[in-house]
């Protein structure tokens, strides 16, 4: 079974189930199936065959769904770009991806258009109209052609050729833990299995009806948000652009069951003065991860929309689930709970040796998630992955019960005349002080003690000083953890997944010394 296999056969037992609400739009499994089976056609139609490389620069949309099952049932491999990503980023993307096709937005026709020349081996642009686009009138130039002539060419049924396990299906970007952004080739059996793991750790079924508001083209909504629910007869509230206000709306209207968000967006929703715990009256789990969820707003989240807020851990690499919190024994905040059915977690210190429970070590993963490799970066994956082990560069620990804790990724831990600090322990202390509605915390150079704690938060108090947040810190910090400064912000820099942008607060810190 694969994810073009696992959708065929849901559109044959349920073809009137609803595969994906879009704005006004509903498709049912076999809609769905039978679009999927037309755009894989016309694929083929234009030369795209098994093995090639086809680009997604979409946003989350019906297109994005059916170009990525299209794409993988004709048997190319799908590479999802980030359609925000500016010309240099996509077309190193483009060139170290060989890709044969892109399947884009109309908004990036004239990027796409002025890029031409430097992605020769690309054959093919499909563009996908939105109202934007349509109301612009685009002149599609040589190469570039329409998603609805391509659908118009298909032709239905189509079987497209045998997948096999090993068969790369989707290769996703990560920047990963150094250097430039490095492909993780994720197999199909990588992707189904985690979809599936996911799903029955969670307890997805068909009535789920679960938001995809996080960007499709990252491996997190990917699997959980659309992979999940699809394989199990679900229906996916697809969401272009997240608002807490769309996302209540959604909620209410909508009937969703279930929520997929990065700490971010909980923090929008906790702080949104509208949001109702009526509005989230149907949703019976709220799930987090992509970045560390603060244990002061996991609870003051649950307690405000009383929901369930389970939080769990992934990476690109591991397709991406390896622990959550499970939904049948206690759930404990600050944890990334348990490893989901068939995928170990292991902590090991610098020689692979797994360490004591409660010591700190590197998380290592392994099972049938963890990616093939790295595309055309041998090197690279064999020092990411050893003796079957897939290395996370996360430092975590483990308790007695088996519950794992993300203590902070390796590269960001601070050295502070020989103590180890890690942000996350000093941003949990501030997200506890009831003024704080963000936090971020970077090591800066420091003369005496090697490197120093900085600080940089949002506060809803104009009047709070320095002082007394360092005050406050001092009662639940020993002092060597302690923030020599901090800086008082707008907001914190973060990726569209929640990632704190620490690289860009270690600019600002740089800028402001000079
Ligand atoms: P990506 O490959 O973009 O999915 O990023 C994976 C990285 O996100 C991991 O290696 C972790 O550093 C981080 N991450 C994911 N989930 C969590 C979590 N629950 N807590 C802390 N960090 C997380």
């Amino acid at each position: 079974m694969n994810l073009v296999s696992r959708l065929e056969q849901i559109a044959q037992e349920k073809p009137q189930k609803v595969a994906y609400v879009f704005g006004q739009t509903e498709s049912t499994y076999r809609e769905l199936n039978g679009a999927v089976m037309k755009f894989a056609s016309g694929l083929e139609k234009i030369g795209i065959s098994k093995g090639d490389h086809v680009a997604l620069l979409l946003g989350n949309s019906p297109y994005f769904v059916i170009s990525l099952y299209g794409a993988m049932r004709v048997g190319a491999t799908a590479i999802p770009i980030n359609p925000i990503y500016t010309p240099d980023e996509i077309s190193y993307i483009l060139n170290n991806g060989d890709v044969k096709a892109v399947i884009a937005i109309d908004l990036l026709v004239p990027t796409l258009a002025k890029m031409i020349e430097r992605i020769p081996q690309v054959e093919h642009i499909i563009i996908c109209e939105t109202p934007q686009g349509k109301e612009n009138g685009i002149v599609l130039p040589e190469k570039m052609k329409s998603f609805t002539t391509i659908i118009e060419q298909g032709d239905t049924p189509f079987e497209g050729p045998s997948l096999a396990d090993d068969d790369v299906a989707v290769i996703l970007y990560t920047s990963g833990t150094t250097g430039k952004p490095k492909g993780a080739m994720l197999t199909h059996k990588n992707l189904y299995s985690n979809a599936q793991d996911v799903a029955n750790y969670l307890k997805f079924n068909e009535s789920d009806r679960v938001i995809a508001t996080l960007p499709m083209f990252h491996v997190f909504c990917l699997t959980v948000a659309l992979n999940a629910p699809l394989m199990n007869g679900g229906t996916v509230l697809i969401i272009p652009k997240f608002s807490p206000a769309e996302i209540f709306k959604i909620a209410r209207e909508k009937k969703a069951t279930v929520f997929v968000g990065v700490p971010t967006m909980y923090n929008f929703l906790y702080q949104y003065p509208d949001g109702k715990a009526e509005d989230f009256a149907t949703v019976r789990l709220c799930i987090s991860g992509g970045a560390s969820m603060p244990v002061a707003l996991l609870k003051n989240f649950e307690k405000k929309f009383q929901v369930i807020v389970s939080e769990g851990y992934g990476l690109s690499e591991a397709s991406p689930v390896t622990c959550f919190n499970p939904l049948d024994r206690p759930r404990k905040p600050g944890s990334i709970g348990t490893s989901v059915i068939n995928v170990e977690n292991k902590v090991v210190n610098e020689f692979g040796e797994e360490v004591p429970v409660g010591e700190v070590g590197e998380l290592i993963v392994r099972g049938p998630n963890v990616m093939k490799g790295y595309y055309k970066m041998p090197e690279e994956t064999a020092h990411t992955i050893r003796d079957g082990w897939l290395y996370t560069g996360d430092l975590a620990k483990m308790d007695e019960e088996g519950y794992f804790y993300i203590v902070d990724r390796k590269k960001d831990m601070i050295i502070v005349g020989g103590y180890n600090v890690y942000p996350r322990e000093v941003e949990e202390v501030l997200y506890s002080h009831p003024d704080i509605v963000e936090a971020a915390v970077i090591g800066v150079p420091d003369p005496n003690f090697g490197e120093a704690v900085k600080c940089f938060v949002v506060s809803k108090n104009p009047n709070l000083t320095e002082q007394e947040l360092i005050a406050y810190c001092s009662e639940h910090l020993a002092k060597y953890k302690l923030p020599s400064s901090i800086e008082f912000l707008e907001e914190i820099p973060k990726n569209t997944t929640g990632k704190i942008l620490r690289r860009a607060l270690k600019e600002r810190f740089t800028s402001s010394v000079q």
